[in-house]
């Protein structure tokens, strides 16, 4: 089997390894930081993103917490608006959400966490080396998930 390395334990970087894995590979996920997590505070995600997350198995709790997105606006620093989409009304394979961070984040992690490996942990000297999967790698003192 394939091993895919993967650094950063963010949407992107577990995005693409339960996609990995879907498509045959072990993948393994890095990251620096002592617990993952996601900054910030909501995403709008496109229809294209919420299909993909459909594809990933992940886009149950998504779209339950979401809320549709109606009408997109740009808007001029005056407020005058300069373009206006109504996204309801594409003809797309999915619905485009407002949802929190957290929250596509999590579903990321849930469908992650299952299939961490539970090696033993080694020890490490960085205090960055959080027990993410419970297996640190020598890079960095990053920890690891398998997903
Ligand atoms: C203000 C703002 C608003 C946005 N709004 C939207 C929006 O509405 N809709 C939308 O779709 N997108 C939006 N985006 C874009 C979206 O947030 C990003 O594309 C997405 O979060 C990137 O995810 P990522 O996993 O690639 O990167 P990140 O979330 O940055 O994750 C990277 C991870 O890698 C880790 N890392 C980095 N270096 C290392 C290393 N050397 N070793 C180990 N780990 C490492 C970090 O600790 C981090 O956890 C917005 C972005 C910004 C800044």
């Amino acid at each position: 089997m394939r091993t895919a390395l993967i650094v950063g334990a963010g949407i992107g970087g577990l995005a693409a390894g339960i996609a990995l894995r879907r498509a045959g590979w072990r993948a393994r996920v890095f990251e620096r930081a002592a617990a993952p997590r996601e900054l910030g505070f909501a995403l709008n995600l496109a229809p294209n993103a919420v299909a993909a997350l459909r594809t990933l198995g992940v886009a149950g709790r998504i779209e339950a917490e979401g809320h549709r997105t109606g009408t997109v606006e740009l808007r001029r620093l005056d407020g005058r608006p300069l373009k206006r989409l109504d996204v309801a009304a594409l003809d797309a394979p999915a619905p485009a959400l407002m949802v929190l961070r957290q929250t596509v984040h999590g579903a990321l992690l849930d469908a992650t966490r299952p299939r961490i490996s539970r090696s033993p942990a080694t020890a490490s000297a960085s205090k960055r080396t959080a027990p993410l999967c419970g297996w640190s790698s020598p890079m960095d003192g990053a920890s690891a998930a398998t997903c």
